[in-house]
């Protein structure tokens, strides 16, 4: 499994179409679509975070969360905010966040790979989360031999700024280095937002529906723009073929 996306001066590694068969390529979130992160590790992340933006900046508790809400909200990641506004290095943010032990605290459905197989087209990885984090996930639950890369938020920059996930730039570029057509992609994502910006793009979308997830409860309708809705990877392997996809 190769991480991708690392630098644009390097060029995008990502795996190229082979051009004679049209071929499906999935863009799976990681936390709370490939694991279920709400059942311990955003507490852990959570926490980390906490400690980490009030140190950083040097402002009490209370402060730290006011400012870490403002930028998640504004930017769709905190670390965007303590970048632009407080200098603070990402890498250096990042990496005392998601520095705990991820093993006890890993919950991933059975027969995940298994299932993860029966899908038939590319797999890759595309999730807001630091690279390192989201390698040690993929390794833990066993999933790294199911995707051909992972696509993180370091690697999330445009013309100097960090764009993750919902952004159209963001996504242009993922299709651009793909080099596939929209129509062949499939985002499979537990955030709602993402699942819209993909729709506008034209790719297919799959909804994972999870409790912990914020927003996801009171949508519990099916959204125009989403293609097919599930509670797990089982039941999209089980439902796959309602996507009409080039390859099945
Ligand atoms: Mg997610």
């Amino acid at each position: 499994m190769r991480v991708l996306g690392r630098c644009h001066n390097e060029g995008l590694r990502l795996p190229k179409s082979s051009g004679r068969t049209p071929e499906t390529v999935w863009l799976f979130d990681l936390d709370n679509t490939l694991h279920n992160a709400s059942h311990g590790i955003f507490a852990a992340i959570d926490s980390r975070m906490a400690l980490a933006v009030a140190e950083m900046l040097d402002v009490d508790a209370q402060i730290a969360d006011t400012l870490r809400l403002k930028y998640w909200q504004r930017y769709g990641a905190t670390m965007i905010g303590l970048h632009r506004h407080h200098n603070v290095s990402p890498h250096a943010f990042l990496h005392r966040s998601h520095d705990f032990d991820i093993a006890p605290l890993l919950s991933v459905e059975t027969g995940l790979n298994q299932q993860l197989k029966r899908l038939p087209g590319r797999k890759i990885v595309l999730t807001n989360a630091p690279s390192d984090y989201a390698s040690r996930v993929i390794r833990l639950a066993g999933m790294h031999r199911n995707f051909d890369g992972v696509w993180a938020i370091d690697h999330m920059r445009l013309q100097g700024h960090y764009r993750p996930k919902p952004s159209l730039g963001l996504m242009r570029q993922v299709l651009a280095a793909l080099q596939v057509p929209a129509r062949q992609v499939v985002l499979v994502e537990d955030t709602l937002r993402n699942l819209k910006a993909a729709k506008q793009l034209g790719m297919r979308t799959v909804h994972i529906f999870n409790a912990g997830t914020p927003y996801s409860a009171i949508h519990r309708g099916r959204n125009l723009y989403v293609d097919l809705r599930v509670d797990s990877i089982q039941e999209l392997a089980q439902q796959v073929g309602q996507l009409s996809l080039v390859d099945n």
